[in-house]
């Protein structure tokens, strides 16, 4: 047993009041404000800079000298909060202002927004230079009211903590005060008992019409540093993902997890949905109840598709040594199979549809869960080759079949007559795959070697994910863009050099 810093976060579907449901409204209003006021500026810094490069290079200087002569400081968090709290105005007192509104809400809706800013700043220069793996990161964007999430993220002084449990049902906010849960908050309560941990934040969404509180908790917890007894004598487990069963082990078709019967009376509900939203006309009051109605079901599903995986990522976390995924390339896969017109994509339809949707979405955030539960319960994480044809291999006599249709659900050998279900199969080759090769995919670590552990964006994972004061790294402001033509997403309307 190791002592770590843990954060975990308690996520919980709220019952406001309508007074509340007001004030949280309000509070993400004012988050996403500041989070537009803070870009806004930062746009307008790296459009002055564009502006000067661009007067420069009319001069005769190379491109890539001027870029590096012109400095104009990128403002970040403290030059932004600085300047707003000069010109914010406050309409008690009849001051007009940028955000004379400002004192309804926490200050921490500001803070929060404004520090987002920054890392989504830093993440595109990051993506632009190369310097973080993963999807290319486009330029920031404005948040958008209706279109974007509206979320706001609540600190408070942990010593003197104001966000925290009033009784089971009940959470504190500041400055929203006592909101009902709408489930108990018992678990939160034991885990702090047990942990003496923390209460750092309190990140509030709305998703559809709910709204949801995820209590940010920070504590040391004894993390085992070797899996147990029964974890070993366990050993290696294989998991296929499906859509015919939610996830299938190598241990066999008994311990696997099927697929929820709610999917398929969701899917059933989906599809009328649907068909009602298409019989009504664009613009109509009936249209946008429709449309309501299909965002509040997708919502459902993801909600429920969500806890299901919790519960399997942290048994098969707790029950095996070592457990073997496939990496699979979850941006590929949820881009469309329609292809292109040159190039048709084929079984448009059968990949296509909710059970794919929901899949494609379920991956990535299956391997995320398991990444960190593995080194909660002292178990470990192997990737396999995301070319390795776990399908259509043989887990028996190793032979590979050129060709298997999606519709083929049991796997029958040509070689030695092996009859096995097809998932099943895949999910033992998967394991012995992890076996033969412990560490198959070196790019992105197995998770367990602690403190050496790195994300998914090759950067060393540091605990201070969301919680207080962060130390953003800030950027060589003179000379925001490496030398060479932007490579995409830059706002489109740069002044010219005439
Ligand atoms: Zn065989």
């Amino acid at each position: 047993m190791t002592d770590a810093e843990q954060f975990r976060a308690f996520r919980f579907a709220l019952d406001p009041s309508a007074v509340q449901r007001q004030d949280l409204a309000r509070h993400v209003g004012a988050a996403r404000w500041a989070f537009n006021h803070a870009l806004a500026c930062k746009v307008a810094a790296h459009r002055e800079w564009r502006t000067r490069v661009a007067a420069l290079v009319e001069t005769g200087v190379p491109e890539a000298d001027a870029r590096c002569q012109v400095k104009v400081p990128i403002p970040t968090k403290q030059t932004i909060q600085f300047a707003l709290n000069r010109a914010k105005g406050d309409d008690r007192t009849g001051h007009d202002g940028l955000c004379p509104w400002w004192h309804e809400v926490s200050t921490y809706a500001f803070q929060s927004a404004l520090a987002d800013a920054d890392t989504a700043w830093a993440n595109w220069l990051a993506s632009l230079s190369g310097r973080r793996a993963g999807r290319e990161i486009g330029y920031p964007r404005f948040k958008k009211k209706g279109r974007s999430r509206d979320s706001v993220r609540l600190h408070h002084d942990v010593r003197r903590p104001t966000i925290r449990l009033d009784g089971y049902r009940r959470l504190m906010v500041p400055r929203i005060g006592s909101i009902r849960l709408h489930d108990s908050g018992k678990r939160l309560t034991r885990y702090l008992t047990r942990t003496g941990g923390q209460v750092q934040s309190v990140t509030l969404s709305r998703s559809g019409k709910h709204w949801y509180a995820a209590v940010l908790v920070k504590s040391t917890v004894a993390e085992p540093s070797s899996p147990s007894r029964a974890q070993r004598i366990a050993g290696t487990v294989g998991v296929d993902l499906g859509v015919t069963r939610l996830a299938t082990l190598s241990t066999g078709i008994d311990a696997s997890y099927p697929n929820p019967r709610h999917l398929a009376v969701a899917r059933r509900q989906l599809t009328r949905a649907h068909r009602a939203l298409s019989r009504t006309q664009k613009g109509s009051n009936r249209r946008a109840k429709a449309r309501s109605k299909v965002a509040e079901l997708h919502h459902r599903v993801a909600e429920r598709r969500g806890g299901a995986l919790h519960q399997i990522t942290k048994q098969i976390a707790t029950r095996f040594e070592t457990i073997a995924i496939e990496d699979l390339n979850v941006a590929g896969m949820a881009r469309s199979s329609r292809g292109t017109m040159d190039e048709p994509g084929r079984n448009v339809r059968q990949k296509s549809g909710l059970n794919r949707a929901i899949l494609d979405a379920g991956f990535g955030e299956f391997r995320r869960q398991l990444t960190y539960k593995t080194i909660w319960y002292g178990s470990r994480l192997a990737v396999v080759d995301r070319f390795y044809p776990s399908s259509k291999t043989c887990s028996t006599c190793g032979a590979v079949k050129l060709k298997l249709r999606l519709s083929e659900r049991t796997y029958r050998c040509d070689q030695c007559g092996l009859v096995i279900d097809r998932d099943q199969n895949a999910a033992i080759n998967i394991a012995t795959a992890a076996v033969a090769a412990p560490n198959a995919v070196p790019a992105v670590p197995v998770a367990g070697d602690r403190p050496e552990t790195l994300n998914a964006r090759r950067a060393h994972v540091r605990p201070t994910l969301t919680g207080g004061q962060r130390a953003l790294k800030r950027e060589d402001p003179g000379c925001p863009l490496p030398p060479g033509p932007p490579r995409r997403s830059n706002p489109a309307a740069l002044p010219q050099p005439a």
